[in-house]
Formats: structure tokens, sequence, C-alpha cells
């Protein structure tokens, strides 16, 4: 393939890279459809002659795409109108200390839910900001399950928990509502599945797992959580800002919000997040299905805790790991080593992930099983 300084100006480039399958868990595969828009839009964005990094993000036709890009999240999440859709930067790890500087006074309690290390992050920057009561936490269980019995003090401005916890793959099944001030990180299963969305009171995600690229971060905060703290917040971390300057108080990450837009566009032709959640669920399904039944392979997480995003598994032993680990790698299959703090195998599936990736992921397993069981 030629390099793209060798092709000429207003050609489009095809998506014609090998076949890689790619389970990383984020930043991770995106959609064949979205790649190659997206590359057309750097060479020539919507014949305008320029490429759309070049563009003036204060551009009528971006201000447009941050637009289109608000209302499909409304839409396709189901907000409702005083739900407030913001693209930010700085991550989902910056929203561990934006929500408390934002939501907690100093004096104030918040109930946060410790089910990872995402969770004992959010947690850790919280402190900082006020009082913080951790309610449970399934660190004693190496976080492979996600606690049950526990009370939220009444006096809690909000509770925090994480939906999908993408290192030890484990979700939450069933959102403990205990009032409509509820926070949730998002970052790893937002769009995968149906939720109560306006039931909460803040949701954040970094987009680089199922929205889009690396660099924004997705912040929906219902009006009436904000006002009510007597710190000063500084500009750029004050959503209420953010807001009033619908998320242009500086330059935004124009290429990565575009790219995100395609995405929701795209997941909008899917049909939505509740066709998506039914792709979702056969996919996890298919694949703890291979691995409860394989004798070489065993999960981490048991029962409706697993992760319906990321399957943590396992052989039994670090040789046989190593092995299905270079078995995996010689069939260009990509990313799926576990986090260094969990180990073994991680396999993320993503909405992106088509189910063509999970049965040449279980094929895999099974030519492994047959040649080296
Ligand atoms: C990936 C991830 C994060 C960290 O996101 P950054 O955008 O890298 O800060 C936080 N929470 C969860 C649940 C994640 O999966």
């Amino acid at each position: 393939m030629p390099s793209c300084f060798e092709l000429p100006l207003n050609a489009i480039y095809f998506n014609t890279r090998f076949m890689v399958y790619n389970f990383n868990a984020g930043p991770t595969h995106l959609p064949d459809a979205v790649i190659n828009e997206a590359s057309a839009a750097i060479l020539d964005w919507n014949k305008t002659g320029l490429s759309i990094l070049e563009i003036g993000h204060r551009s009528q036709a971006f201000v447009d795409v941050v637009e289109e890009s608000r209302q499909l999240v409304s839409e396709l999440l189901m907000l409702d109108s005083d739900q407030q859709v913001l693209f930010l930067h700085g991550g989902a790890s910056t929203q561990f200390f934006q929500v408390p500087m934002n939501l907690l006074d100093n004096k104030e309690v918040a109930a946060y839910a410790d089910t990872g290390v995402w969770s004992s992050k959010a947690i850790q920057e919280a402190r900082l900001f006020g009082k913080i009561e951790v309610v449970c936490s399934s660190k004693d269980q190496q976080y492979r399950i996600i606690p049950t019995d526990f009370a939220v003090p009444n006096e809690a401005r909000y509770f925090h928990i994480t939906t999908n916890n993408t290192i030890y793959g484990t979700q939450w099944q069933k959102i403990p509502f205990t009032s409509n001030t509820m926070v949730a990180d998002m970052s790893s299963d937002l769009f995968s599945r149906v939720l109560p969305f306006n039931r909460f009171g803040l949701i954040y995600a970094g987009a680089q797992k199922n929205l889009g690229p690396a660099g924004v971060t997705l912040v929906i905060v219902r009006e009436d959580m904000l006002g009510k703290i007597k710190r000063a917040i500084p500009t750029m971390l004050d959503y209420k800002k953010h807001i009033a300057e619908k998320s242009m108080l500086n330059t935004p990450p124009v290429f990565a919000l575009y790219t995100c837009l395609l995405t929701l566009r795209w997941l909008k032709a899917q049909g939505g997040v509740a066709a998506m959640e039914q792709i979702n669920l056969k996919k996890s399904n298919d694949l703890y299905a291979e691995l409860d039944r394989n004798p070489l392979f065993h999960t981490m997480v048991n029962g409706e805790d697993r992760s319906k995003m990321n399957v943590c598994f396992s052989l039994d032993s670090a040789e046989r790991n190593q092995q299905f680990s270079a078995f995996a790698k010689d069939r260009n299959i990509y990313g799926i080593e576990g986090h260094r703090l969990a180990g073994a195998f991680r396999a993320s599936l993503y909405n992106a992930i088509p189910q063509t990736y999970v049965d040449y992921l279980i094929q895999t397993i099974q030519d492994f099983t047959r040649i080296h069981g």
C-alpha cells in the first residue's frame, strides 16, 4: 500500500489493513465503517478541501458535530431534558476528582462502593474533597464478586459505583439505586446495555472503550446536582461553565470527538442500545459457555457477577498460560493478556467487537485444547 504522502490529495484511504482480532481493553477496536470514514475525513472532510485536523472548532460545521453528538447520546440513552451531556477532556481519571469537587462540600458525606482498582482510585481522589464512606468492598475476594448486603447512609450526597469492573471482569447486573443522586463510572459498559439512565445524578465514561478513540470524556449530569457547594471551582473543572459553553470552554479534541460522532451514528444504525445488548449477550454467553465446558480453561468470575464486556479466564498454570498466549498471538489475536494486576487473560467484548471475532476466539481455544489438551 502506498504511504499517504504518495496518494493524490483528494484520495480516499480505504481500510485494507490485514485482519487482526483485537480484544484489547481500551483503546480498542472500532467499527471498520468508522475507521474508514474517519480516515477519509483526515484527508478531506466532507469535500471542504480541509482535513478534519485543520478545521476551527468554532466553525459551524464542527459546532454541528458537537450538537449532533449530544443529541445522539440523549436519544440512545433515553435521557431526560434536564440531563446535560458534556464532552470533556482528561479521561475518567479526571472525573475521579472533578465529581467530588463539584458535588461535595468538605464536611459532607459521599458513599462509595469499592469493586476494583478504578473504584479505589475514585475513592482516594474523593477523600481530598469530603468525607468518604466506603459502604462495601470486594477487595478481600480479590474483587471477583459484586458486594451485596450493604447500607448507604441517608445523609450521603451521592453514592458512587463502577458499573463494570474492567480489570477483574465483574459487573453490577442490578443497579443498587438508593436515591436519584447515584453517580456511576460507566467507562467500560456505557452503550452496551439498557439501564434506566435517567435515574442517575451523574454518569461519566472515558470514550476509549465503547464510544470512540481516547481523548474524549463523556459526562452526563442532571442540573439539580449542581450549584449546591461553597467551594470555588477552577473554570475548566466547573460543570456549570461547561454546560453554559456547550463543551466549548476551550479547544475540544476535535478529531476524537468527530470519531465519537461516527461511532454514535454507527450504534444507532445497529438498532441502538437495546439491539446492542442482545448482540453483546450472545457474544459473552458463547465465550463463557466454552470456558465453562472446556477442561483446560476456567473463568475468574462466576454466576451473575460476570461482566458481559470483559471476560477474564486462565489455564491451570503459568506455563500453560504462556503456551496459549503464543498460540493465540500466532493466530493474530491481539490484546487478550489480562491487566498486570489481575494476570492471565481478558477478552474485552465491547460493542464494536463482532460475533465473528468471538467465534474465532472460541475456535482458537478449541483448537488449542485439541492439540495441547
Ligand atoms: C479505563 C477505565 C478508567 C480509566 O480511564 P481513563 O480515561 O484512562 O482515565 C476508569 N474507570 C473504568 C471503569 C475504566 O474501565
